[in-house]
């Protein structure tokens, strides 16, 4: 590539005027770090600083950055070739990694989509719900049903199920999908389940289940909407329900997937399969962008039976094969290590190194799951001012409301993970 900027000044001040971030103003962004590099669990800085990364970046890059088992994935596959369409062509990496996610999902999920970006892998989802009732001859079961506190990307299904509040419906009335909420899971993941947790839903599903489609939700952990970790017999609760009620259930995994929970799936810790699952985020390691939707034997005879019987979507880059070839590595990297105690480990590092925070009066609790660390504040923290402590203290964690996290790759050592966690629990003191 040849280069248009001379330094690194020159690109920041092209980025900061023309390129959109995350959530982020175009005319007065926050400030951005340059990195120029990463490897393993460091992230490299224009100025040669070395940043501990907490993130994963955004919880996708599990094996560190730079793997060199994935590296050598990515060089064989694109040795044959980087992309090719997959309308009416069929190629190995594919199907390896169809099979090892057959393999590896909860029970019967045996059908597998394999999409461009989580969202994506959610629209798909929610897609394969609607045309399951169409194909049924019941057209009008065409609504969703989710809990509050949740998140599942940004286009327009998937905000219509994100929610109504963090979501910010109220920008998009009249355009978005009109869905049905039930109240947030209140029993905390370690707390004694009540029976009352699953009211709010049941009533939804008693009340609306002549129009509703299918449950979604995140399984076990909140991710975006709050870093929330609820109880796994919610999750039994609501399978029985939509038995029950004939309804289909979708667990969206692409936050939790491959091991971030201390199960492989965060369904596993309620031996619960869902009857559609999204997978994304940790499907690389981080590398390429690419996710999948599962789907059972009854959603797929379902889709089947439909005036068009065909499932309705294919993105150009659907199955790219430097994606599917990294993420068969990825995956296998994943599983031929002790992941479990492993995750166990981190779990600790976590639990020991953020414990420091519960004496700070700001903070109003501390969790940990797996390897998933969480710091809530009392008040909404100043992202931007927090951040520049973290930065100074060679962390790289990024604060959002009041909440101050890391999810570290597993390949991150006790040492990493003591400087990590020290580094927030002084960031917000200090
Ligand atoms: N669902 C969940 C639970 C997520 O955490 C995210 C990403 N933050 C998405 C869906 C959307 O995935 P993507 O950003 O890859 O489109």
């Amino acid at each position: 590539m040849q280069k248009i900027f001379a330094n690194t000044e020159q690109w920041l001040e092209f980025d900061r005027a023309h390129l959109w971030h995350p959530y982020t103003s175009i005319r007065d962004p926050l400030p951005c770090y340059p990195v120029v590099a990463a490897r393993g669990v460091r992230l490299e800085l224009a100025d040669g600083r070395q940043l501990i990364d907490g993130m994963s970046s955004w919880w996708s890059a599990i094996h560190g950055y730079n793997h060199p088992v994935l590296n050598q994935a990515l060089q064989e596959q694109m040795q044959q070739m980087s992309h090719v369409m997959f309308g009416g062509i069929a190629h190995p990496a594919a199907a390896e990694l169809g099979k090892r996610l057959v393999d590896i999902t909860p029970a019967g999920l045996d059908y597998v989509f394999l999409a461009d970006s989580g969202s994506i892998a959610v629209e798909v989802a929610i897609k394969m719900a609607l045309q399951y009732w169409h194909g049924k001859g019941q057209a009008q079961k065409n609504q969703l049903l989710t809990v509050r506190g949740g998140y599942h990307g940004d286009p327009f299904a998937c905000m219509s199920v994100c929610d109504p509040v963090n979501g910010m419906h109220h920008i998009f009335k009249g355009v978005l999908p009109q869905q049905y909420f039930a109240d947030k899971p209140r029993v905390k993941f370690h707390e004694q389940w009540q029976q009352q947790d699953i009211l709010s839903l049941q009533q939804h599903i008693e009340q609306h289940h002549q129009t509703l489609a299918a449950i979604i939700l995140e399984p076990i952990v909140q991710g975006a909407g709050g870093m929330h970790f609820y109880h796994p017999e919610f999750l039994r609760q609501a399978r029985k329900l939509c038995d029950e009620h004939g309804l289909l259930l979708i667990f969206d995994e692409i936050a939790t997937g491959f091991g971030r929970t201390g199960e492989l799936f965060a369904a596993d810790h309620a031996q619960v399969s869902p009857d559609i699952m999204c997978l994304g985020k940790a499907l690389t390691g981080g590398t390429m962008t690419l996710a999948a939707t599962l789907a059972n034997d009854r959603v797929a005879d379902g889709i089947s039976q439909g005036e068009a019987p065909v499932l309705m979507h294919g993105p150009t880059f659907m199955a790219n094969p430097l994606a599917c070839a990294v993420a068969c590595a990825s995956i296998d990297l994943l599983l031929q290590s002790d992941w479990r105690s492993n995750i166990q480990r981190l779990e600790r590092a976590l639990q020991n190194g953020l414990a420091p925070a519960r004496d700070n009066p700001g903070v109003a609790d501390v969790r940990v799951l797996g390897g998933v660390g969480v710091i809530e504040m009392r008040e909404p923290v100043q992202a931007a001012d927090l951040q520049e402590k973290l930065v100074a203290r060679g962390v790289w964690v990024r604060p959002f409301g009041k909440l101050v996290y890391a999810m570290p790759p597993y390949i991150s050592n006790d040492d990493d993970l003591a400087t990590l966690c020290a580094a927030m629990v002084d960031a917000i003191s200090n």
